[in-house]
């Protein structure tokens, strides 16, 4: 059995490793001249910590994850408001599930498949053709390619999913909120090593995430109805941002230099089917639960795990192996659409009282009697 995979982020390298690891061949076409580092943080657990460990690359994601000594949430003027502690972020998270940087997540997929599996870079897919035997892909190097199953993880603005189920507008809901983050070369002072700084202020928010080997991440998330993907960060940032204080405008200095900024919409992908024929979206391209939902890489390894297995179930019927799949991951997926949603309406809110309520749990969890009760539960635990 052949596999194309669209997209060589998370989803789609996952999806590489669990089908070679099935039987089958798998072809990996990726947009980008060459694999992508950085990112930024994600947390990493529930299904996705579970289907790691089943596809044996646990060991390796855990050698790479980082850990957050302190959280600080600060004041418009920089001074501390409160903090989190070590215990206490990681009783937050719970045993199965650690931060990691999705850059590393996808080292850790890469290095599994890398010499398994064909990939092309600077590649992407022109066209789609099927019919009941097989799926043609026109790929842009001009090559036809011909496979039982077409499985596009290429993201947020799938071109697959445009390809196959219709334009993008049809199914991106807009969260009305903008996020950019990119790697900084150099590690404001204010912020001590292994911790994370961040201020909210009039419906922004600000961070910068050290993760781990002298590596940081800046991140920004505010709300906005106006934001298109496309738009140039290095010119709407600072007009976003430029009046904040903190270390914010050293953060925006690091613009310059950064070797790539992501910024875009924050989105979900609603499609009443992720497939089509032969034809199969996986990760962001088929949902997006978005940074607001906090499981987005989870969803991609669990999702391309549960493929796996549904497709090895399912010999010789694709439609049946993907609809049996699609049964069974639908129900998580809705839900942490759902949780994304809900949390828009508490990110970074603008009016001061609404930001006071909105970290009221975070501030009780920073209290002493809390803390001490959260750590003996995660130790215990
Ligand atoms: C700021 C931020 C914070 C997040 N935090 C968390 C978190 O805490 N926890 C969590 O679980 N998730 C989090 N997520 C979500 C998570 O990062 C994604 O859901 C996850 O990386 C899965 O992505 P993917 O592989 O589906 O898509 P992508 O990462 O978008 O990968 C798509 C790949 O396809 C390639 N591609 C695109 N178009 C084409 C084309 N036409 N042809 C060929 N290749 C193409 C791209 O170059 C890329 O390599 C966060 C996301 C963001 C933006």
């Amino acid at each position: 059995m052949r596999a194309i995979i669209i997209g060589a982020g998370i989803a789609g390298l996952a999806a590489a490793l669990r089908l070679r690891q099935i039987g089958w061949d798998t072809l990996l076409i990726e947009r980008a001249p060459q694999r992508r580092g950085g990112g930024y943080g994600v947390s990493f657990g529930g299904i996705g910590y579970d289907a790691a460990e089943r596809m044996g690359i646990l060991p390796a994601l855990k050698d790479k994850a980082f850990v957050t000594s302190e959280l600080v949430y600060h004041k418009p003027g920089g001074q501390r408001r409160f903090s989190l502690d070590r215990a206490t972020i990681a009783a937050t998270m719970g045993q199965r599930s650690m931060n990691i940087l999705r850059g590393d997540v996808e080292t850790v997929l890469y290095g599994t498949v890398r010499d398994t599996v064909d990939i092309r870079f600077s590649t992407t897919i022109n066209a789609v053709e099927q019919d009941e035997h097989a799926v043609h892909a026109t790929l842009s190097d001009g090559t036809v390619e011909h496979a039982d199953l077409l499985i596009g993880a290429d993201g947020l603005h799938s071109a697959t999913r445009a390809l196959v189920f219709g334009p993008e507008d049809d199914y991106r809901l807009d969260l009305e909120h903008m996020v950019a983050v990119y790697m900084l070369d150099k590690r404001p002072a204010a912020i001590a090593p292994g911790t994370t700084g961040t201020l909210s202020q009039g419906g922004r928010t600000v961070a910068v995430i050290s993760v781990g080997d002298g590596r940081n991440v800046a991140f920004f998330g505010y709300r906005t109805d106006r934001g298109t993907p496309g738009d140039d960060p290095h010119k709407v940032l600072p007009e976003v941002y430029g009046d904040m204080g903190w270390v914010v405008p050293e953060v925006l200095a690091g613009l310059a230099t950064t070797e790539s900024v992501y910024f875009d919409t924050i989105s979900q992908m609603v499609l009443d089917r992720w497939s089509h024929g032969r034809v199969v979206l996986l990760g962001d391209a088929a949902w997006c639960v978005t940074l607001f939902a906090g499981y987005g890489s989870a969803l991609a390894v669990g999702g391309a795990d549960l493929l796996g297995t549904a497709l090895q179930n399912n010999p010789g019927d694709i439609r049946a192996a993907l609809t049996t799949w699609e049964a069974e991951l639908r129900p998580e997926v809705e839900k942490k659409q759902k949780l994304g949603r809900r949390v828009k309406g508490v990110y970074a809110p603008a009016n001061p009282v609404v930001l006071w309520l909105s970290q009221l749990p975070l501030r009780l969890a920073s209290l002493d009697p809390v803390r001490r009760y959260m750590t003996r539960r995660y130790i215990k635990g």
